[in-house]
């Protein structure tokens, strides 16, 4: 269930009571107490929309005394979360058997992205697969459509019916996939062009020019992406780069002369601050590097990874100091087996573990939100709470389940302690019964049924 938003209720000052945790700076690289706001009894006040003012209740309920407070007791506000890597005409294939990338493509995946040239059954599953992602507390996404531009009107069109910020394009292969699949160089230069003009900044909606990988694209289609950035230097560019070892390998044959994978991206002029790469998982240190100089990011896709057999990705190397490459998770539906990014982060965790690392719970929940919005470049818009934000937000319950309600018996922490240990809980245990509510931009968009 969404709600359609109203002219009035849009204009309001509002407010929320609750607790509020968010970050303001990255856990990666500065302590908990630089990074994280947490507010045990807070008010969040939203006008037109956005972030007004976040403090606490105590300081902020005279001020504010004759405006509409809801309050939600025994609750967690966080903000939205924010997917940078998910496919939306591969919903239906989720948990598909037994196959790693390429087989996985072409066996599950090619046949049914055909089915999206249709734009009525696009845009019913695109229906479908938004309500899923408001139901998982994600309130922005970076997404691949179909070949077809059909298939990017159809997701546009309802996720404008949504007020969602959401960035997305059509899927640009010319080569290696079934004839009903391919495009041309021209043909997706040209589809992708007027659908930019259509589409980019058309209210809170936002472009990315998407070649599926470099197998599925010739020199001459790789060429005309880049021409595209450079005509609209503001849209994105949303690819996959070293998923699969068997994907690297033919990646090397199909261009000898580049000295690596991501190399192929650079040199159609691929790679800059608002690229982002999927996976990422056999990346060179070279590679990191570069992607570091260029600014550009990673969406990380740990249930994708570990369900395709394709890797452990090197999250350590990833946030270095030295080269410190921006990272966002991803659920990279239908390879990805959850739409939550809770259990997206869970599984991080663990691939962390499997290489010997730690991924503390604050700076899993900062991947899910802030670090999305920066991989997105999307940081003075989303990703937590300061004034002039877009009130994305949800409300999270902690004790959503009979375990965590036994696991955490006290409804709110006393101390950081106590936080922290129910924000790894959250993280480890947590998913869609966890989020009680979905706001979008201060607007109710969806809420679980008591
Ligand atoms: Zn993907």
């Amino acid at each position: 269930m969404f709600f359609e938003l109203t002219q009035s209720t849009k204009t309001s000052v509002k407010a929320f009571r609750c607790s509020f945790l968010d970050f303001i700076e990255d856990p990666f690289y500065v302590s908990t107490a630089e990074s994280v706001r947490y507010i045990a009894d807070g008010m969040l006040v939203i006008e037109k929309g956005k972030v007004k003012e976040l403090g606490t209740y105590e300081n902020l309920k005279n001020k504010y005394s004759k405006i509409p407070v809801t309050f939600y007791p025994d609750m967690t506000i966080v903000p939205g979360f924010i997917d940078t890597h998910i496919h939306f005409p591969q919903m239906e294939i989720i948990a598909s058997y037994g196959e790693q990338l390429l087989e996985w493509l072409n066996k599950y995946t090619f046949p049914t992205e055909g089915k999206f040239k249709d734009k009525a059954y696009a845009q019913k599953v695109a229906a479908v697969f938004l309500d899923e992602l408001l139901r998982n507390g994600t309130t922005t996404t970076l997404v691949f459509a179909a070949v077809y531009p059909e298939s990017v009107e159809a997701f546009f069109e309802e996720a404008s019916r949504r007020n969602l910020r959401a960035i997305a394009g059509k899927v640009m292969m010319d080569r290696h996939a079934p004839d009903f699949l391919r495009d041309t160089a021209q043909t997706s230069y040209l589809q992708s062009k007027q659908l930019i003009q259509k589409w980019h900044k058309k209210g809170r909606l936002l472009y990315a020019v998407t070649p599926r990988f470099a197998i599925t694209s010739t020199d001459e289609q790789l060429r005309l992406a880049g021409k595209l950035l450079q005509e609209f230097p503001d849209v994105y560019l949303h690819t996959h780069l070293s998923e699969n070892v068997d994907e690297v390998a033919w990646v090397r044959e199909l261009f000898p002369d580049c000295e690596s994978y991501l190399n192929v991206y650079d040199r159609a002029g691929l790679v800059g601050e608002k690229s982002v790469f999927a996976h990422g998982v056999h990346l060179s240190d070279e590679e990191f590097r570069r992607l570091s100089a260029a600014k550009s990011a990673i969406a990380f896709c740990p249930t994708s990874n570990l369900f395709l057999g394709s890797g452990l990705f090197k999250l350590e190397q990833a946030k270095s100091k030295e080269y410190p490459v921006k990272v966002g998770l991803g659920t990279d539906i239908g390879g990805g087996t959850s739409f939550s990014l809770l259990q997206t982060a869970s599984e991080a965790y663990k691939v962390a573990q499997l290489q010997r690392q730690k991924l503390s719970p604050f700076q899993a929940l900062f991947l899910a939100t802030l670090g999305g919005a920066r991989a997105l470049s999307l940081e003075d818009k989303i990703g937590n709470f300061d004034a002039g934000k877009e009130a994305d937000f949800i409300v999270v319950n902690m004790r959503s389940t009979p375990l965590m309600a036994f696991r955490n018996r006290e409804a709110t922490p006393t101390s950081l302690e106590e936080l922290v240990d129910r924000v790894f809980s959250l993280v480890m245990l947590g998913d869609d019964r966890a989020i009680s509510a979905t706001y979008i931009m201060g607007e109710l968009a969806y809420e679980v049924k008591r």
